[in-house]
Protein backbone atom coordinates (compact mmCIF):
# COMPACT_ATOMS: atom_id res chain seq x y z
CA UNK A 1 0.00 0.00 0.00
CA UNK A 2 1.38 3.65 -0.89
CA UNK A 3 0.33 7.01 -1.25
CA UNK A 4 -1.31 9.74 0.77
CA UNK A 5 -2.38 8.51 4.60
CA UNK A 6 -5.33 10.12 6.53
CA UNK A 7 -3.07 11.14 10.10
CA UNK A 8 -5.90 10.39 12.33
CA UNK A 9 -4.28 9.54 15.92
CA UNK A 10 -4.49 9.56 19.28
CA UNK A 11 -1.71 10.77 20.68
CA UNK A 12 1.25 12.46 19.46
CA UNK A 13 3.80 10.75 20.06
CA UNK A 14 2.41 7.35 18.89
CA UNK A 15 4.47 6.22 16.23
CA UNK A 16 2.55 5.60 12.45
CA UNK A 17 1.98 1.64 11.95
CA UNK A 18 1.74 0.24 8.87
CA UNK A 19 -1.03 -2.29 7.21
CA UNK A 20 0.90 -5.31 7.97
CA UNK A 21 2.18 -3.92 12.03
CA UNK A 22 5.49 -2.26 10.28
CA UNK A 23 7.21 0.74 12.51
CA UNK A 24 7.59 4.15 10.25
CA UNK A 25 11.33 4.80 10.84
CA UNK A 26 12.75 6.90 8.19
CA UNK A 27 11.59 9.94 6.56
CA UNK A 28 12.74 11.34 3.51
CA UNK A 29 12.75 15.33 3.16
CA UNK A 30 12.69 17.23 0.09
CA UNK A 31 14.50 20.27 1.46
CA UNK A 32 15.03 22.05 -1.99
CA UNK A 33 13.37 22.16 -5.91
CA UNK A 34 16.27 23.04 -7.56
CA UNK A 35 19.53 21.76 -8.92
CA UNK A 36 22.15 22.23 -10.92
CA UNK A 37 21.85 19.39 -13.27
CA UNK A 38 19.57 18.66 -15.25
CA UNK A 39 19.35 14.19 -15.70
CA UNK A 40 17.18 13.14 -18.33
CA UNK A 41 15.44 10.78 -16.39
CA UNK A 42 15.04 13.22 -13.17
CA UNK A 43 11.99 11.75 -10.95
CA UNK A 44 11.62 15.32 -9.78
CA UNK A 45 11.45 17.10 -13.02
CA UNK A 46 7.76 17.94 -12.83
CA UNK A 47 7.83 19.10 -9.12
CA UNK A 48 11.05 20.94 -9.51
CA UNK A 49 8.90 23.01 -12.48
CA UNK A 50 6.53 23.51 -10.46
CA UNK A 51 7.47 24.17 -6.81
CA UNK A 52 10.88 25.89 -7.45
CA UNK A 53 9.40 29.01 -6.42
CA UNK A 54 8.35 28.13 -3.16
CA UNK A 55 11.32 27.62 -0.63
CA UNK A 56 11.20 25.26 2.07
CA UNK A 57 12.48 27.49 4.94
CA UNK A 58 14.55 26.50 8.16
CA UNK A 59 11.53 26.61 10.64
CA UNK A 60 9.56 24.24 7.98
CA UNK A 61 12.14 21.80 7.89
CA UNK A 62 12.52 21.94 11.94
CA UNK A 63 9.12 21.50 12.28
CA UNK A 64 9.23 18.35 9.95
CA UNK A 65 11.75 16.83 12.00
CA UNK A 66 10.76 17.32 15.30
CA UNK A 67 7.26 16.04 14.46
CA UNK A 68 8.00 12.64 13.17
CA UNK A 69 10.80 12.29 15.71
CA UNK A 70 8.27 12.48 18.13
CA UNK A 71 6.80 9.38 15.76
CA UNK A 72 9.66 7.35 16.33
CA UNK A 73 11.44 8.30 13.00
CA UNK A 74 15.07 6.97 13.48
CA UNK A 75 16.59 7.95 10.05
CA UNK A 76 16.16 11.27 7.73
CA UNK A 77 17.13 10.79 4.41
CA UNK A 78 17.48 14.48 2.69
CA UNK A 79 16.96 14.95 -1.06
CA UNK A 80 15.83 17.51 -3.18
CA UNK A 81 17.03 18.93 -6.17
CA UNK A 82 20.38 18.71 -4.85
CA UNK A 83 19.65 19.22 -1.02
CA UNK A 84 23.48 20.62 -0.16
CA UNK A 85 22.25 23.52 -1.72
CA UNK A 86 19.99 24.93 0.73
CA UNK A 87 21.44 27.79 2.49
CA UNK A 88 20.50 26.18 6.12
CA UNK A 89 21.67 23.07 4.97
CA UNK A 90 24.46 22.61 8.04
CA UNK A 91 21.66 24.14 10.26
CA UNK A 92 19.58 21.54 9.63
CA UNK A 93 21.98 18.49 9.84
CA UNK A 94 23.10 19.66 13.33
CA UNK A 95 18.93 20.22 14.58
CA UNK A 96 18.82 16.30 12.75
CA UNK A 97 21.73 15.23 14.92
CA UNK A 98 20.43 17.12 18.01
CA UNK A 99 17.14 15.34 18.01
CA UNK A 100 19.45 11.72 17.33
CA UNK A 101 18.45 11.11 14.08
CA UNK A 102 20.75 9.18 11.50
CA UNK A 103 21.65 11.18 8.46
CA UNK A 104 22.16 10.81 5.22
CA UNK A 105 21.76 12.92 1.72
CA UNK A 106 21.00 12.08 -2.22
CA UNK A 107 23.45 14.16 -3.76
CA UNK A 108 25.58 15.06 -7.04
CA UNK A 109 28.32 16.32 -4.85
CA UNK A 110 28.10 19.69 -5.01
CA UNK A 111 28.95 21.34 -1.90
CA UNK A 112 30.74 17.69 -0.92
CA UNK A 113 33.17 18.17 -3.38
CA UNK A 114 34.38 21.48 -2.53
CA UNK A 115 36.56 21.49 0.81
CA UNK A 116 35.56 24.82 2.79
CA UNK A 117 31.86 23.87 2.40
CA UNK A 118 32.33 19.86 3.02
CA UNK A 119 34.17 20.25 6.30
CA UNK A 120 31.32 21.65 7.96
CA UNK A 121 28.95 19.17 6.51
CA UNK A 122 30.48 15.90 7.15
CA UNK A 123 30.90 15.41 10.52
CA UNK A 124 27.03 15.99 10.93
CA UNK A 125 26.42 13.37 8.13
CA UNK A 126 26.18 9.52 8.42
CA UNK A 127 25.55 8.59 4.79
CA UNK A 128 25.66 10.21 1.00
CA UNK A 129 24.37 8.09 -1.75
CA UNK A 130 26.03 9.81 -4.53
CA UNK A 131 24.59 9.88 -8.00
CA UNK A 132 27.40 7.89 -10.68
CA UNK A 133 25.49 7.32 -13.53
CA UNK A 134 28.33 6.13 -15.97
CA UNK A 135 32.48 5.11 -15.91
CA UNK A 136 33.73 8.32 -17.58
CA UNK A 137 32.56 11.62 -18.39
CA UNK A 138 31.16 11.22 -21.40
CA UNK A 139 28.51 8.72 -20.82
CA UNK A 140 27.81 10.24 -17.23
CA UNK A 141 27.87 14.05 -18.27
CA UNK A 142 25.29 13.34 -21.59
CA UNK A 143 22.96 11.71 -18.87
CA UNK A 144 22.90 14.52 -16.37
CA UNK A 145 23.36 17.53 -18.60
CA UNK A 146 25.85 19.42 -17.12
CA UNK A 147 29.56 18.73 -18.41
CA UNK A 148 31.75 18.89 -15.42
CA UNK A 149 29.28 16.62 -13.23
CA UNK A 150 31.34 13.05 -13.31
CA UNK A 151 34.32 15.51 -12.08
CA UNK A 152 32.25 16.67 -9.22
CA UNK A 153 30.84 13.34 -7.98
CA UNK A 154 33.86 11.30 -8.07
CA UNK A 155 35.88 14.07 -6.34
CA UNK A 156 32.93 14.30 -3.71
CA UNK A 157 32.97 10.92 -3.38
CA UNK A 158 36.89 10.95 -3.07
CA UNK A 159 36.94 13.29 -0.43
CA UNK A 160 34.22 12.10 1.99
CA UNK A 161 35.55 8.16 2.26
CA UNK A 162 36.65 7.59 5.90
CA UNK A 163 35.76 4.53 7.73
CA UNK A 164 32.17 4.75 9.19
CA UNK A 165 31.04 6.82 6.84
CA UNK A 166 28.27 5.29 4.53
CA UNK A 167 29.56 6.04 1.15
CA UNK A 168 26.82 4.59 -1.08
CA UNK A 169 25.95 5.36 -4.62
CA UNK A 170 22.91 5.29 -7.03
CA UNK A 171 23.09 4.28 -10.68
CA UNK A 172 20.03 4.60 -12.93
CA UNK A 173 20.45 1.74 -15.75
CA UNK A 174 18.96 3.38 -19.11
CA UNK A 175 19.75 2.56 -22.90
CA UNK A 176 22.83 5.10 -23.10
CA UNK A 177 24.70 3.24 -20.38
CA UNK A 178 23.65 -0.21 -20.23
CA UNK A 179 26.09 -1.79 -22.01
CA UNK A 180 28.88 0.19 -19.54
CA UNK A 181 26.43 -0.58 -16.00
CA UNK A 182 29.85 -2.90 -15.36
CA UNK A 183 32.25 -0.09 -15.81
CA UNK A 184 30.29 2.09 -13.51
CA UNK A 185 30.01 -0.47 -10.81
CA UNK A 186 33.75 -1.18 -11.09
CA UNK A 187 34.26 2.61 -10.50
CA UNK A 188 31.57 2.95 -7.97
CA UNK A 189 33.41 0.08 -6.05
CA UNK A 190 37.13 1.15 -6.58
CA UNK A 191 36.04 4.92 -5.54
CA UNK A 192 35.12 2.72 -1.92
CA UNK A 193 31.52 2.42 -1.88
CA UNK A 194 29.90 0.10 0.47
CA UNK A 195 26.57 -0.23 -1.32
CA UNK A 196 25.84 0.33 -5.00
CA UNK A 197 21.92 0.80 -5.74
CA UNK A 198 20.69 -0.09 -9.51
CA UNK A 199 18.07 1.69 -10.28
CA UNK A 200 16.12 0.97 -13.68
CA UNK A 201 14.55 4.05 -15.36
CA UNK A 202 11.37 4.84 -13.73
CA UNK A 203 8.47 6.29 -15.16
CA UNK A 204 8.33 9.43 -12.98
CA UNK A 205 9.22 12.95 -14.01
CA UNK A 206 11.56 13.06 -16.87
CA UNK A 207 12.13 9.46 -16.78
CA UNK A 208 8.37 9.04 -17.80
CA UNK A 209 8.27 11.75 -20.31
CA UNK A 210 11.67 10.55 -22.07
CA UNK A 211 10.35 6.16 -21.33
CA UNK A 212 10.44 4.97 -24.57
CA UNK A 213 13.87 6.78 -25.67
CA UNK A 214 15.14 5.77 -21.67
CA UNK A 215 14.06 2.54 -20.88
CA UNK A 216 16.19 -0.69 -21.33
CA UNK A 217 13.90 -4.16 -22.44
CA UNK A 218 13.80 -6.85 -20.35
CA UNK A 219 15.58 -8.92 -22.72
CA UNK A 220 18.78 -6.53 -22.38
CA UNK A 221 18.49 -6.28 -18.54
CA UNK A 222 18.04 -10.31 -18.18
CA UNK A 223 21.47 -10.08 -20.32
CA UNK A 224 23.33 -7.63 -18.35
CA UNK A 225 22.42 -7.51 -15.46
CA UNK A 226 23.17 -10.86 -13.49
CA UNK A 227 26.87 -10.28 -14.57
CA UNK A 228 27.32 -6.71 -12.68
CA UNK A 229 27.56 -8.30 -8.78
CA UNK A 230 31.01 -9.89 -10.17
CA UNK A 231 32.45 -6.07 -10.91
CA UNK A 232 32.38 -4.90 -7.60
CA UNK A 233 33.01 -7.91 -5.38
CA UNK A 234 33.86 -5.81 -2.03
CA UNK A 235 29.94 -4.13 -2.68
CA UNK A 236 26.19 -4.89 -1.45
CA UNK A 237 24.52 -4.81 -4.40
CA UNK A 238 20.61 -3.64 -4.90
CA UNK A 239 18.45 -3.92 -7.74
CA UNK A 240 15.55 -1.15 -7.29
CA UNK A 241 12.42 -1.47 -10.29
CA UNK A 242 14.16 -4.76 -11.68
CA UNK A 243 11.67 -7.94 -11.39
CA UNK A 244 13.50 -10.37 -9.77
CA UNK A 245 13.48 -13.17 -12.60
CA UNK A 246 15.56 -11.05 -14.42
CA UNK A 247 18.34 -11.13 -12.27
CA UNK A 248 19.29 -14.68 -12.64
CA UNK A 249 21.35 -16.13 -9.34
CA UNK A 250 21.14 -12.78 -7.65
CA UNK A 251 17.60 -12.23 -7.27
CA UNK A 252 18.01 -11.85 -3.69
CA UNK A 253 19.60 -8.93 -4.91
CA UNK A 254 16.18 -7.40 -5.65
CA UNK A 255 15.66 -4.49 -3.63
CA UNK A 256 11.69 -5.30 -3.22
CA UNK A 257 13.38 -7.32 -0.03
CA UNK A 258 15.67 -5.13 1.37
CA UNK A 259 13.41 -1.92 0.93
CA UNK A 260 12.21 0.13 4.34
CA UNK A 261 9.11 2.01 4.52
CA UNK A 262 9.44 5.62 4.73
CA UNK A 263 7.36 8.99 5.35
CA UNK A 264 8.05 11.13 2.41
CA UNK A 265 7.61 14.90 2.78
CA UNK A 266 7.96 17.25 -0.01
CA UNK A 267 5.67 19.81 -1.33
CA UNK A 268 1.68 18.96 -3.23
CA UNK A 269 -0.94 20.48 -4.45
CA UNK A 270 -3.82 21.10 -2.62
CA UNK A 271 -7.43 23.24 -3.93
CA UNK A 272 -5.82 27.05 -4.30
CA UNK A 273 -2.26 26.26 -2.87
CA UNK A 274 0.84 24.19 -2.55
CA UNK A 275 0.94 22.39 1.41
CA UNK A 276 4.26 20.56 2.31
CA UNK A 277 2.54 17.33 2.99
CA UNK A 278 3.52 13.57 4.11
CA UNK A 279 3.04 10.69 1.84
CA UNK A 280 3.48 7.43 3.40
CA UNK A 281 4.98 4.34 1.50
CA UNK A 282 4.90 0.78 3.24
CA UNK A 283 5.95 -1.44 0.40
CA UNK A 284 8.01 -0.72 -2.76
CA UNK A 285 5.00 -1.57 -5.14
CA UNK A 286 4.84 2.30 -6.31
CA UNK A 287 4.61 2.24 -10.07
CA UNK A 288 4.48 -1.62 -10.34
CA UNK A 289 2.84 -4.07 -11.60
CA UNK A 290 2.73 -8.18 -12.19
CA UNK A 291 1.94 -9.18 -15.57
CA UNK A 292 0.01 -12.42 -17.15
CA UNK A 293 3.44 -13.89 -17.29
CA UNK A 294 3.62 -13.53 -13.17
CA UNK A 295 0.37 -15.45 -12.84
CA UNK A 296 1.96 -18.97 -11.59
CA UNK A 297 5.20 -17.10 -10.49
CA UNK A 298 6.16 -18.64 -7.12
CA UNK A 299 7.99 -15.41 -6.53
CA UNK A 300 4.58 -12.85 -7.10
CA UNK A 301 3.98 -12.24 -3.35
CA UNK A 302 7.83 -10.92 -2.93
CA UNK A 303 8.11 -9.28 -6.33
CA UNK A 304 6.38 -6.15 -7.18
CA UNK A 305 6.76 -6.86 -10.63
CA UNK A 306 7.45 -4.51 -14.21
CA UNK A 307 6.80 -0.90 -14.74
CA UNK A 308 3.76 -0.06 -15.00
CA UNK A 309 4.33 2.49 -17.87
CA UNK A 310 6.82 -0.42 -19.69
CA UNK A 311 3.93 -3.00 -19.45
CA UNK A 312 1.64 -0.59 -21.22
CA UNK A 313 3.97 0.14 -23.77
CA UNK A 314 5.98 -3.50 -24.96
CA UNK A 315 5.32 -7.06 -24.95
CA UNK A 316 6.54 -8.31 -21.32
CA UNK A 317 7.20 -11.97 -22.74
CA UNK A 318 10.58 -11.87 -21.53
CA UNK A 319 9.65 -12.43 -17.85
CA UNK A 320 10.88 -15.86 -16.73
CA UNK A 321 8.22 -16.83 -13.92
CA UNK A 322 9.08 -19.44 -11.63
CA UNK A 323 6.88 -21.96 -11.35
S1 LIG B 1 7.40 -13.38 -13.33
FE1 LIG B 1 6.56 -11.48 -12.42
S2 LIG B 1 6.38 -11.91 -10.22
FE2 LIG B 1 7.74 -13.47 -11.11
S3 LIG B 1 9.79 -12.64 -10.76
FE3 LIG B 1 9.13 -12.03 -12.84
S4 LIG B 1 8.20 -9.99 -12.61
FE4 LIG B 1 8.36 -10.91 -10.58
Amino acid sequence: MSGLVALGSPTKTQPWIGPEGQVMERLELHLTYTCPERCVFCSEEDRMTRYGEFPVTFGRAARVLRSHRERGVLAVHFTGGEPSIHPRFVDILRLAKKLGMRTSMGTIGTMLSRPEKAAPILPLLDEALFSLHGPDAQTHDALTGRPGSFDTVTAAMRASARPGFGLFVNTVATKGNLEVLGDTVALAGELGATLIVVSNTTPEGGGLHHYPELAPTLTDLARVLPGVPARAPESVLRFFGVPMCLLGEHAMLSNDLHWDPRVTTEWASAPGKVVFDDFYNWAPDRKRVHTAECAPCSRRGLCTGVFDRYAELWDTSALRPLR
